[in-house]
């Protein structure tokens, strides 16, 4: 940089003494946040995105924009002003990429950038902005734009979002529609190869197919008990699965139902727990331990055991389905998960073998007991102890020497 190598000309002393400024600035904040708690620190912390963070990024835009212009990312070696953000101002595509949009339409949007440079508009109700003037030219935002800046002061950018959407709608509805065929095309989902035990999910939807989901999944989390440890992104994954284990059956869940979700393949070792045993093979890709194939021989409405030879007979022998009768008896007779404190509702629920059925245990409502998904897991495969006492309620006991050294706490 020019002003680097002639740190002694006037220009250079100003950026030098600037950037000292700003590390004194920071560091007064950084005392001021230490010593404030409680209404103060919040106040404290507003104060740093409305006088800090938000006019620097204003300050930035109208750099990025200038730089832009100049090109002179070129001679660095950047393919663009967006790639050289990425590469020499530590941010990802995405932010990179909206901070050259930003940048752009701010340029266009006198009273956008003013209330943006005084901490009137935070940074994300800009970037709003900012993609509304793209989709729709700057033009037709200025024409609303008072009355938007006004009301993006009044509410937070999530909501913002829907406003503009609103906004862009009514004056160009080709516009939005075409935007919204653009999402629907740039729909994904991948679903990566199990490896070290996880599978990868990614994707994008369109905001009809988002909406759609998040309403599945929200109708399968039921507000968390007081002993529900789970974080928000567990209960999301777990009705996840919940859903796609819903998927092919509905709510017929007595062992004569539709196909059933999950083949696994096993030996007749794994499914005893022999040690040494291996692992049982999932058919669409990937293993589970011993624990699990376990449980999910428990109840065979959820998953089909597959095996060769000897264990083919034995599954054949076993009477492990839950006939739709017992299931209504246990059904009655537990009305929720049994496990102490837990009410998970019935659909929610395995039929669970006190004595595993993989040990001999029978398939006849004494033997059986009705287990939401995360405890039932908890007594395969965390070694968790069931036992119905003799007054007909239910204790459950911590492991006691052992976690399984295959069953993963992820
Ligand atoms: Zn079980
Ligand atoms: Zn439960």
């Amino acid at each position: 940089m020019a002003v680097a190598e002639v740190p002694t000309s006037p220009r250079a002393h100003r950026f030098e003494a600037g950037v000292e400024r700003l590390r004194v600035a920071v560091q007064a904040m950084a005392a001021v946040v230490r010593d404030a708690d409680g209404e103060a620190l919040g106040e404290a912390l507003i104060k740093i995105r409305e006088a800090g963070i938000d006019p620097l990024e204003a300050v930035f835009a109208s750099g990025v924009r200038r730089f832009d212009k100049s090109g002179e990312y070129r001679d660095q070696g950047a393919l663009s002003v967006t790639d050289w953000l990425r590469s020499r101002c530590r941010l990802s595509d995405g932010a990179a990429a909206e901070r050259v949009e930003v940048a752009r339409q701010l340029e266009r949007l006198p009273q956008t950038q003013a209330a943006f440079a005084n901490g009137d508009l935070g940074y994300q109700h800009v970037a709003v902005l900012a993609r509304a003037a793209e989709h729709v030219g700057a033009a037709a935002v200025r024409k609303e734009e008072a009355s938007l800046v006004q009301t993006a002061q009044t509410m937070d950018p999530g909501r913002f979002t829907t406003v503009a959407k609103n906004f862009e709608h009514r004056v160009d509805a080709a516009g939005a529609l075409a935007e919204a065929n653009h999402a629907y095309q740039r729909r994904y989902f991948h679903l990566s190869e199990p490896q070290d035990g996880i599978v990868r999910l990614d994707g994008i939807l369109d905001v009809e197919g988002g909406a759609m989901l998040k309403t599945a999944l929200n109708a399968l989390m039921p507000a968390p008990g007081k002993d529900d440890g789970r974080t928000p992104g567990q209960r999301r994954a777990d009705a996840l699965v919940e859903l796609g284990r819903r998927g092919g059956s509905g709510s017929k869940r007595n062992g004569a139902g539709p196909r059933p979700q999950l083949i696994i393949r096993a030996s007749l070792d794994t499914l005893a727990g022999i040690p040494g045993a291996p692992a049982g093979e999932l058919e669409g890709g990937g293993t589970v331990p011993a624990e699990t194939v376990q449980r999910y021989a428990c109840d065979s409405a959820i998953s089909r055991i597959m095996g060769q030879g000897e264990l083919d007979q034995e599954l054949n022998h076993a009477s492990r389905t839950l006939p739709a009768s017992t299931r209504r008896a246990l059904e009655a007779r537990d009305r929720h998960c049994v496990f102490p404190g837990c009410t998970r509702p019935l659909n929610w629920c395995d039929g669970h073998h006190l004595v595993w059925w993989t040990r001999g245990g029978a398939t006849a409502l004494p033997n059986l007991a009705l287990l939401c998904r995360p405890h039932h897991r908890m007594v395969h495969e965390e070694g968790w102890a069931l036992e119905r006492t003799k007054d007909s309620n239910w204790k459950a006991r911590p492991p006691i020497h052992r976690v399984p050294a295959n069953a993963r706490s992820a």
